[in-house]
């Protein structure tokens, strides 16, 4: 057992996990270490200390334009993809 992580209710060590909420992005917390695959005690406790509002702000912003240009590289694939599918159909029907 490494010294210093906590130990929750059911007697196990505490697992380190990102959050990524828009109240706390990218801060780790310490949860239940089996949570999602069983029943879990609710353990919960902070691991970083608080992010300041402007840090908040900046990575908040920076989350968004990043799912922003990755939704428009996914629609990108997509336009692509139906392109070449249409060219093909076109060369067929030429034929
Ligand atoms: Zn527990």
């Amino acid at each position: 057992m490494e010294v210093g992580i906590p130990i929750c209710r059911c007697g196990l060590e505490a697992k380190v996990v990102v959050s990524w909420t828009d109240d706390n992005p990218g801060r780790r917390f310490y949860g239940y270490k089996n949570y999602g695959r069983e029943s879990h005690c609710r353990f919960f406790a902070w691991y970083d200390a608080p992010l300041t509002p402007r840090a908040r702000v900046v990575i908040v912003g920076l989350l968004r334009k990043v799912k922003k240009m990755e939704r428009a590289k996914k629609i990108e694939r997509i336009c692509w993809l139906c392109l070449l599918i249409f060219s093909m159909a076109i060369v067929w029907v030429m034929k």
